[in-house]
């Protein structure tokens, strides 16, 4: 019979972030039941085009969270990180992927990453000027996460940052863009674009709202 599915939220045993390796961990447990992945994925992670990017993550945690300056930790903001991992992986050229509605967003981000030295290539989801009737879509604007991935790709940005994108084009870009993407915004139209205010609230205000019937 198949193993039950990991559900490593519900765990309570948490062998994985604690240093007694002795502990019996449930049959779900993702490393009991997918031993021949801890070794596959390891030899992936040593690709050298995984290395570049996990050495970026590392210079760039020895700075967030350097011993001899605890509180600092507290300083870094997303935007920070994601000048200093780009410096730190020698990256030039930036990529915006934009959501129309957060241009002004957009354009201060550009202006932040040009005043750090970078070359900033935005798009607007919008770009193409698609009439949307003519794919048969409904409305009167037509978004093209496609479109907005493949001209960065020919733009050829090495470090594309996601800017609000609606839930599936964000996924549409992603599956087309060639270059390392991170995400900024992600667009929460209730929420400030902050979504995880939701989750935070679920223990109270919003205990009840995401039952649906
Ligand atoms: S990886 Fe294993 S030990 Fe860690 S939380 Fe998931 S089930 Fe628990």
């Amino acid at each position: 019979m198949e193993r039950q599915s990991p559900q490593c939220v519900k765990c309570t045993i948490l062998r994985c972030g604690s240093p007694e390796k002795n502990r019996k961990v449930p049959a779900s447990c993702p490393t009991e039941k997918y031993p021949d992945l801890v070794r596959e994925t390891i030899d992936k992670f040593m690709l050298p085009e995984n290395q570049a990017i996990n050495q970026g993550w590392l210079a760039l945690m020895n700075k967030v969270v350097d011993p001899e300056k605890p509180r600092e930790k507290f300083s870094w903001t997303r935007v920070d990180e994601i000048i200093e991992y780009a410096k730190i992986r020698g990256m030039k050229r930036i990529g915006i992927a934009t959501c129309y509605a957060l241009m002004s967003e957009s354009r201060s981000l550009s202006d932040i990453l040009e005043r750090n030295g970078f070359d900033v290539v935005s798009v607007s989801c919008l770009c193409g000027e698609v009439n949307p009737q003519d794919v048969g879509m409904p409305g009167d604007i037509f978004c093209n996460p496609i479109m907005q991935a493949e001209v960065l790709n020919r733009e050829k940005t090495e470090l594309n940052i996601m800017v609000g994108l609606c839930l599936g084009h964000d996924i549409l870009f992603l599956r087309h863009c060639k270059a390392e993407t991170t995400p900024l915004v992600v667009k929460d139209r209730a929420l400030g674009h902050n979504p995880v205010a939701a989750l935070y609230l679920n223990q109270g205000f919003f205990r009840d709202r995401f039952t649906r019937g």
